[in-house]
C-alpha cells in the first residue's frame, strides 16, 4: 500500500481501530437477531455513529438506522450495510459462536445464527464510518452510512423507503454502494458491471378439482393429475420460452394434493420460485406460469379458476456501468491482484430497492469471506472447492482476517473514488 493516495491515507487509521473492530464483530456474531427484530444491534450501530460524529436518525422502517456526515461541498455517497441474522442452529464450533434462540413471527422458538454475513458487513461499514470521520482532512462532500433490517425477508429496504421519515433522513445522495461477504478466498474483491444478482419472486398456486372415492374417478376432477400436468407444462417456460442467452430459473420446490390412497382430493397447492435478472424476462415468465396454469385448469374443467399468491419477493440488482467502472478502477488501484472479475450470481437481495427509490446509479460487489488455505487445498487436490460452507450454512464461518479488513477498506476506497481529493 502506498500512502499517496487518499484511500491509503485514510486507512492508516485501520491499524488503530482494528482491535475494537474484531471485538465489535464477536460481539454482533455471538448476539444476533432475526429480520425486524434488530434492536439492540440498531442501538450499537447507533451509539458509535454518534460518538464518531454523523448525525443520526433512528427507527426508520422500524429498526433501521441512518448516518450522516457532511464534510463541505462535494458528491454524496451512500453506504449500506443490512443488519438481520438467520433461524439456524450455528454449528461452526469457533469461540464466539451464537447460542441465541428467539420467537419467530409464527410464535416459534427458533436459533438465531448470522448464518449470511451481516455481522460483517455492519462491523465493515462501522468501520469506514470511523476512518472517514477522522480523517475529514482527506475528502469532501457527504457520507451516508445506512444500516437497514430485513434483508433477508426481502421487506426490509422497501421498509425503510416507504417510512416518511426516509428522504429527510437521507438527503439527497448521488450514489449508493453495498457489499456482500461471500464463499471465495478472504483478501479478494469482485466487482460486475450489469446484473449480478437475480430478482426472486415465490409463487404459491392453488387449483381446484372436485372430491370423490377413489373407485369412482369418474365423478372426480383429480387435483393430483391436474397438478402433475402443471408441473411437467411449466418445464417448458425457461427451456421454451426463454431465450438460452438469458439466466432464468423456475423451481417447484413443493407440491401438496389429497390425504389418502383412496380418496380423490379436491385441490392441489403448489409452491414455485422464479430466479430472473431483468424485468422484461420476469414479467414474461411469471405471465407464462398464470397462462399455463390456467389452461391446464381449464383442461382438466376444474369447477373455479386458480389462485396466484407471490410471496417474498426481490428486486434484481443490476449493477449501473459507470459507477462500476468507477470502482472498479479504484479496487484495482488498491487491491491490485485481488480484485476480480465477479460472476453473476443466482442470490437474491433488496438492496437495490434504496437506489430505485431515491433515483440514483448503484453498485453492489461481493468480497471473500472463506480461509484461503482451503481453496489451495483443493487446487493441490486438482479439485473444485466445493466444501467450502456457503451463506446460510450453519457452518458458515467467515475467517476474522483478513476479510473485517478488506470490507472496511472496500467500502473506503469505493466512496474515496467519489469524496477523495486529489492525489
Ligand atoms: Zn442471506
Ligand atoms: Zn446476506
Amino acid at each position: 500500500m502506498n500512502d499517496t493516495t487518499p484511500a491509503a491515507r485514510v486507512l492508516q487509521g485501520l491499524q488503530n481501530d482494528r482491535a475494537d473492530l474484531e471485538d465489535f464483530y464477536r460481539h454482533l456474531h455471538q448476539h444476533p437477531e432475526l429480520s425486524h427484530q434488530e434492536t439492540a444491534t440498531a442501538e450499537s450501530v447507533r451509539s458509535r455513529l454518534e460518538d464518531a460524529g454523523y448525525d443520526v436518525s433512528f427507527g426508520i422502517g422500524g429498526t433501521g438506522v441512518v448516518g450522516v456526515l457532511r464534510n463541505g461541498d462535494g458528491p454524496r455517497v451512500l453506504l449500506r450495510a443490512d443488519m438481520d441474522a438467520l433461524p439456524v442452529q450455528e454449528a461452526t464450533g469457533l469461540a464466539y459462536a451464537s447460542t441465541v434462540t428467539t420467537t419467530d413471527p409464527s410464535g416459534d422458538t427458533v436459533p438465531v445464527m448470522h448464518a449470511c454475513g451481516h455481522d460483517v458487513h455492519v462491523t465493515a461499514l462501522l468501520g469506514a464510518a470511523g476512518l472517514m470521520a477522522s480523517s475529514r482532512d482527506q475528502w469532501k462532500g457527504t457520507l451516508v452510512a445506512l444500516f437497514q433490517p430485513a434483508e433477508e425477508v426481502g421487506d426490509g429496504a422497501r421498509g425503510m423507503v416507504d417510512d416518511g421519515a426516509f428522504a429527510d433522513a437521507v438527503g439527497a445522495v448521488d450514489v449508493a454502494l453495498a457489499q456482500h461477504v461471500m464463499p471465495v478466498p478472504a483478501g479478494r474483491i469482485g466487482t460486475r458491471p450489469g446484473a449480478i444478482l437475480s430478482a426472486a419472486d415465490s409463487m404459491r398456486v392453488t387449483v381446484h378439482g372436485r372430491g370423490a372415492h377413489g373407485s369412482m374417478p369418474q365423478a372426480a376432477i383429480d387435483p393430483v393429475v391436474l397438478a402433475a400436468m402443471i408441473v411437467v407444462r411449466l418445464q417448458t417456460v425457461v427451456s421454451r420460452e426463454v431465450a438460452p442467452t438469458e439466466p432464468a430459473v423456475l423451481t417447484i420446490g413443493s407440491l401438496r394434493a389429497g390425504s389418502k390412497s383412496n380418496v380423490i382430493g379436491d385441490h392441489a397447492v403448489l409452491e414455485l420460485n422464479v430466479r430472473t435478472y431483468n424485468e422484461q424476462t420476469r414479467t414474461s415468465v411469471l405471465d407464462a406460469v398464470r397462462r399455463i396454469v390456467t389452461a391446464e385448469c381449464q383442461a382438466s374443467d376444474s369447477p373455479k379458476p386458480p389462485e396466484f399468491e407471490l410471496f417474498d419477493r426481490f428486486p434484481a440488482t443490476t449493477n449501473d456501468t459507470a459507477t462500476t467502472e468507477k470502482v472498479a478502477a479504484a479496487f484495482a488501484d488498491h487491491f491490485g491482484e485481488r480484485h476480480f472479475d465477479a460472476p453473476l450470481e443466482s442470490a437474491s437481495e433488496d438492496f437495490s430497492d434504496l437506489p430505485e427509490a431515491l433515483g440514483v446509479p448503484y453498485s453492489y460487489w461481493i468480497f471473500g469471506g472463506a480461509d484461503p488455505s482451503a481453496y489451495q487445498a483443493a487446487e493441490d487436490a486438482g479439485r473444485v472447492a466445493q466444501d467450502i460452507p456457503v451463506n446460510h450454512s450453519p457452518f458458515f464461518a467467515p475467517v476474522l482476517q483478513p476479510t473485517l479488513d478488506t470490507g472496511v477498506e472496500a467500502l473506503v476506497v469505493a466512496a474515496l473514488a467519489y469524496l477523495g481529493t486529489g492525489g
